[in-house]
């Protein structure tokens, strides 16, 4: 297909023709994007009859097209994208016709006038100004990945065979049938009208295709901080994809030595419930623990989960408050801290320091040690970041970013999003759009369901227990 070509009908009869040659550039679209580009064209072009209709029909021959239609516009690759928002301001019902049907359109893209430059005719002008902007519309500028790798993934593209024969097929449109589709690209097919080519890259959507080559350097990436399976597919499904990805980080995580080495104990959330909070930054717990001989104080946001670790020179109440005052100075005044009894806690100077810093102290009671669980799990996923870290000679620093950075099982939302707004910028590629500020809602009701089915499972588990308060106080 060299040209476009259109025809307005009314009640089956021909009002209007139109038809168009395909620039260079636009000669090396996907099949599907000539498709979407030819709709684009006669919209614009019978804008004067078309826009304000309550509906008007599109008949295509291309069915991928009627899929793309139907899902959510972020589904659709970059320039796509962009084609479907021109048609929004048309209320467009896209029916498929097949081919031999569309006679009048197609004998019209292939008896095209020469292509002319921009500014021949005013009408033309508008057609011109958009689709310059598709051409503009390079996908890579969109995500944040470097040149580097940018040219390291398109040059393994290029030997990948599987890949090439994808893009054969993406360029030349899908058969209409699967049976028809190339054995080895045929699992590519339920997402079809996903996929796009762009300056030797591949993408579904927004995330970038990984060539074979390159898929084991990136589950090592994504896996940086040993986080675990579900998480690390979390993180990568924004940006990334191959067929089976999910189930290869998976397999990767259940095999790493790193963190078979050093399996965390399964820690039991804290009971003691303390209200759950409504903002970032409300409610803290503070901890001091000693890791490699050295002492640390661990603050914890109960609201985002987002912890922040300070090396403690010497253990005086003094240090311990000049700690504090800075992490406060940078997040803002809680209105809550909890801690557990220790000296540096337990003391007049802290005392004061709650006062002027105008938050309520909260230490746990003996006889509820576990109402410091907060602090405590916190200590715990600190110090096994830093023995994974250690174990394969990593930056903990690193891990700690990609930790903050990773969605939360059961919230959607990483602790960096519940406490900042925004996804923090980590060597992994991720789309621009994605790190710009954005308020993630609901996050309070999560926290009561997630308290309410952990207490549940709880409560089951510790009906065996012996009661131990039998006979003492009222109860
Ligand atoms: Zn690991």
């Amino acid at each position: 297909m060299n040209g476009l070509g259109c025809c307005l009908l009314q009640r089956g009869q021909p009002v209007a023709f139109a038809s168009r040659a395909l620039t260079q550039t636009e000669q090396n679209y996907a099949q599907i994007e000539k498709e979407c580009l030819s709709i684009v064209f006669a919209c614009q072009r019978f804008h004067q009859y078309l826009y304000g209709r309550e509906k008007v029909t599109a008949e295509t021959d291309h069915k991928p097209l009627i899929t793309i239609f139907k899902k959510p516009l972020l589904n659709a690759p970059k320039r796509l994208q962009g084609m479907l928002m021109q048609l929004q301001c048309y209320n467009l019902d896209v029916v498929y016709k097949p081919g031999p049907e569309m006679y009048v359109s197609d004998t019209l893209s292939r008896a095209t006038l020469p292509h002319q430059g921009p500014d021949t005719i005013h009408v033309r002008h508008a057609v011109f100004a958009t689709e310059t902007e598709y051409v503009q519309l390079d996908q890579a500028q969109h995500l944040n990945v470097t040149a580097f790798r940018f040219s390291q993934i398109a040059q393994h593209t290029g030997t990948d065979e599987v890949l090439q024969e994808l893009k054969a097929v993406i360029l030349d449109g899908w058969p209409d049938f699967k049976e028809d589709t190339p054995l080895a690209v045929r699992e590519y097919w339920p997402f079809r009208d996903e996929l796009n080519v762009q300056n030797g890259v591949l993408y579904r959507g927004q995330c970038i295709i990984i060539p074979k080559a390159l898929r084991a350097e990136l589950l090592k990436r994504i896996h940086a901080s040993h986080i675990g399976g579900e998480a690390c597919y979390r993180r990568a499904r924004d940006t990334l994809f191959w067929p089976g990805m999910r189930a290869e980080i998976k397999d990767y995580v259940a095999n790493c030595s790193a963190c078979n080495e050093y399996a965390r104990n399964q820690q039991k959330e804290s009971m003691m419930s303390h209200e759950i909070p409504t903002r970032p930054w409300q409610t803290v717990s503070m901890d001091i623990y000693s890791y490699a001989g050295k002492e640390f104080l661990i603050i914890v946001d109960h609201y985002s989960d987002y912890w922040e670790v300070d090396q403690l020179p010497d253990l005086s109440a003094n240090t311990l408050i000049t700690r504090c005052r800075a992490q406060f100075a940078r997040y803002g005044q809680p209105d809550k801290v909890i801690s557990d009894n220790g000296p540096q806690f337990a003391c007049e100077q802290f005392r004061k320091f709650a006062a002027s810093w105008g938050f309520a102290h909260v230490t746990s009671s003996p006889r509820h040690p576990k109402s410091n669980g907060k602090a405590e799990a916190a200590v715990k996923i600190v110090k096994s970041l830093c023995k994974r870290a250690k174990g394969d000679g990593t930056d903990v620093w690193m891990a700690i970013l990609h930790w903050r950075n990773t969605p939360t099982e059961g919230l959607d939302s990483s602790p960096a999003q519940r406490l900042m707004s925004r996804r923090l910028k980590t060597s992994l590629p991720v789309a621009a759009s994605l790190l710009q500020p954005q308020v993630v809602v609901g996050v309070a009701e999560k926290l009561q369901w997630k308290r309410r089915m952990a207490k549940s499972s709880y409560d089951k588990s510790a009906r065996d227990l012996p009661a131990l308060n039998v006979g003492i106080g009222s109860g």
